[in-house]
Parts: structure tokens; C-alpha cells; sequence
């Protein structure tokens, strides 16, 4: 089957899932274009002035081509893997100079092809900051290097700079603006505005005389990740709702995202992006309530839950995370229990209660009665682990706890959390065939 086909056969799959085979002209998007397609492999013609090179569901970023009369604009480079092949698609669409990179923000799976796209007199345009943003992240990089492999379902790498310093982050941008920059290149208006939500350097961008507003991830078919599992500094409710304020403002009648499939007509757009914001709205509001009325993070994360008019769909972010990462990112760490002031966890009675209950082998006949009869495989996890706090190298509670992540895998609809329960999986399983 040639790649057209397959390309085509995905779009429409996802196009029934999503029950858009109402939009008839993102259809049409595909037949217009299948010509071009032919020749760029698998790049999509949006209309005469945007192609688009597709990423991979969350992993990979789109790439996409704007071009003028007076050369081409590139939004977003996908990731260094996706990259080349991205590149090809798009350059035999067109060879035009490209005159400007906009990076929507820093994130690897945006910023990946930079350097590929890059001619002699190419602009880097970026949000200021990008450059916090790049530090923080090399900062941390022996921390990110093994949760985005964890979290992206990869292999651990070995990381030979984990620690490279305050400021090491390496700003490939060389204009950098603060709430608004804008150009025009042939026949077209670039407006850049700073739209902070995926991360504080986010940007969006808006071309009037196409109507189209490139949206970075600040918006996805699922709800968003305010917390990443991986580790992220606050990412703030209330900006996203702004920022998608910001997009509704500019009535567009393209919409076109950096992780999924462009959407088409302001109906459309001004429904979609409505519903994502009420819904970020509802989840940060009813936290807030909840955190005024001295509600505890964990029993916010187990009542709040969207209404089903709001229900955007989990497969990125889970609203239970966001819950807690909003709870966290205003009030920190400290859940105000005196317990929690001091350095011992409360691991450390656990061996101390295992040593209780006459030995471990009932708390694993336990557990095991819990995860065959109830399916609470979550409890049975915390029973594994409490056992292994006792007895770090018990066959048996590795056994457990093993078992109890395959089944919360098997339930899972979630791909982040598919690939942290893989990594725990992929930890029992070494403990266990070790000598
Ligand atoms: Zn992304």
C-alpha cells in the first residue's frame, strides 16, 4: 500500500473518530491536494499558501510550510527524528528560501529540525521565554533524559551530561518578542502573540489575510496536560483560558494545531476551542473551591469530573493529574498535615506495619484476592509496595506488583500512562529475571 493510501485511510479513520465527516472541506483538503501529495510523499495541502508535514499523536509536532511570493515561513519543526523526513515532504513541495522559523515554544518535539530549516539569512523568531525555558530544561537534563524516555515509552539512554549548569540552554532564536511581533513577507501578515499554556514561552500566530491561527499545543483532541507526569513547572489554568481567548478573538476560520489535524470553519473552531477553555475552567474553579473549603488534593482528584458536555477526551492529558497539578501549583508541596513537615516518609512505617501482620505472605495472599476479586489493582500496587518496604527483594510482592501494572495497563486509555505503567512493568520484570 503506498504511503498516499495509507495517509489517506488514517485521515479518514480519524476524521469518523472524531465524527467529522461533516467537515466536508478538510475532506477536501485531502482530494484538492492529492496531486501534491503524490509528490511530497505525504505532506497535505491545506490550501494554496499552507502545507502541512504530520507528526505522531504526541510525540512528534507538525511541520508546517506557509509560502509567499517572497519566499516561505516555517511554524514548528517536529522533533529530531520526524525532522528529515519532514523537511523532504515539505521541500519538494517547494524549494522558496525560507525566511523565517517560528517556533510555537521550546518543547524537543517542536524545535528538533531548527538547524535543518536554517539558511543563510533565515530568522528565528521565538517568544522571550524561550530562554528560561531552554535553561531549565538542560538544568535538568539527567532528570528529563530518563522521564521523557520513561514517559515516551523509550529506552533509558545514558546520559554523559546530566548536569550542564544553570544557564547551559542554547537559544537558537534571534528574535525574540515579548507580547506581539509582527512582519510581512509577499503577500501575507504574520502576527505572533504571546499565548503562555503548554509552557510560559508559548506562542500563537495568526495570518488575516488567510484567516488562519496556528495554535502550537495549547490546544488538542484531549484535554490538556496542566501537569505532565514527566515534570513541569506549574502550567497555569488561567492562561490557557486566555490564550484560547485570545485565538476565539481573531475569529478564525483555519485552525490549525501542532499535534493533530487542522481544523476548518469559525462554527467549528469557535465550538471546539469554547468547549476546551470551559472545560480547563470548570477543572481549575471547581479545585479552587475545593482548596477554599479545605478539601484535600486527593479527594478533589477522585470527585471532580467533567461534565459530559465538556468531556474533551483523556488520551494526552488525564484531568485527575491536572486536578492535582493545580491544587499543587498554587499551594506547593506541603498538605499542611505536621506529619508531612519532616524528611521521613511515610514509607518508613510501613515495615513497621508489615512486621504486624503476622508476615508478608498474608499481605500478598491479600493482594492477590484484591486484584482477582475486585480488580482494585491500585490497591493491590500499594499493598506490593508496602511489603517491598519491608523486604526490598521479596519474589513475591515484585510478582504482585508486576501483575497489578499489567492491569492497569490492559484498562488504560491513556498513552502517557500506558508507558509509565510499561516502565514499572519493564522494572518488576528485570528485579525478577535477576540473579
Ligand atoms: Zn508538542
Amino acid at each position: 500500500m503506498n504511503k498516499y493510501l495509507l495517509s489517506s485511510i488514517s485521515f479518514f479513520t480519524l476524521a469518523l473518530r472524531k465524527k467529522m465527516l461533516c467537515n466536508r472541506l478538510l475532506l477536501l483538503f485531502v482530494f484538492l491536494s492529492a496531486p501534491q501529495f503524490v509528490a511530497a510523499a505525504s505532506a497535505i495541502k491545506i490550501n494554496n499558501n499552507i502545507y502541512m508535514a504530520q507528526g505522531s499523536s504526541n510525540i512528534s509536532s507538525n511541520t508546517f510550510m506557509v509560502i509567499t511570493n517572497q519566499g516561505a515561513v516555517i511554524i514548528d519543526t517536529s522533533s529530531p527524528a520526524a525532522a528529515p523526513q519532514h523537511y523532504e515532504m515539505l521541500k519538494a513541495i517547494s524549494s522558496v528560501p525560507v525566511r523565517y522559523i517560528i517556533i510555537t515554544h521550546g518543547h524537543g518535539d517542536h524545535t528538533g529540525g531548527i538547524e535543518l530549516w536554517k539558511e543563510s539569512g533565515t530568522h528565528v523568531i521565538a517568544q522571550n521565554n524561550l530562554i528560561e525555558l531552554l535553561d531549565y530544561q538542560t538544568r535538568l537534563n539527567g532528570f528529563f533524559a530518563v522521564r521523557n524516555a520513561k514517559q515516551a515509552g523509550k529506552p533509558i539512554p545514558v546520559v554523559s551530561n546530566p548536569n550542564p549548569g544553570n544557564y547551559a540552554g542554547q537559544n537558537p532564536a534571534d528574535i525574540l518578542f515579548d507580547k506581539k511581533y509582527q512582519f510581512t513577507l509577499g503577500e501575507l501578515t504574520f502576527q505572533l502573540f504571546s499565548t503562555p499554556g503548554e509552557t510560559p514561552d508559548h506562542l500563537s500566530v495568526w495570518i488575516p489575510e488567510l484567516q488562519a491561527a496556528f495554535v502550537g499545543d495549547n490546544f488538542y483532541n484531549s484535554f490538556p496536560n496542566i501537569y505532565s507526569l514527566r515534570g513541569t513547572k506549574p502550567r497555569w489554568a488561567l492562561d490557557y483560558v486566555q490564550s484560547l481567548n485570545k485565538v476565539l478573538s481573531w475569529k478564525p476560520r483555519l485552525m490549525l494545531p501542532s499535534h493533530g489535524m487542522p481544523v476548518s470553519g469559525n462554527a467549528t473552531i469557535t465550538q471546539k476551542l469554547t468547549q476546551y477553555q470551559n472545560a480547563i475552567l470548570y477543572v481549575h474553579d471547581a479545585v479552587v473551591a475545593g482548596m477554599n473549603t479545605g478539601a484535600d488534593v486527593f479527594t478533589l482528584m477522585n470527585s471532580i469530573q467533567l461534565p459530559p458536555e465538556l468531556y474533551v477526551g483523556e488520551a494526552y492529558g488525564r484531568v485527575s493529574w491536572s486536578i492535582r497539578g493545580i491544587y499543587e501549583g498554587y499551594a506547593g508541596w506541603f498538605d499542611a498535615n505536621p506529619s508531612s513537615m519532616y524528611s521521613e516518609p511515610p514509607q518508613v512505617a510501613l515495615s513497621e506495619l508489615v512486621s504486624l501482620a503476622n508476615g508478608v505472605d498474608n499481605i500478598i495472599q491479600r493482594a492477590q484476592e484484591i486484584l482477582l476479586s475486585s480488580g482494585n489493582a491500585v490497591l493491590a500496587l500499594h499493598l506490593a509496595d508496602a511489603v517491598l518496604a519491608a523486604d526490598a527483594n521479596n519474589t513475591d510482592a515484585w510478582t504482585l506488583r508486576r501483575d497489578a501494572l499489567v492491569k492497569l495497563k490492559d484498562l488504560s486509555t491513556n498513552g502517557i500512562e500506558k508507558n509509565w505503567l510499561q516502565s514499572g512493568i519493564d522494572e518488576a520484570t528485570a528485579k525478577l529475571n535477576s540473579p
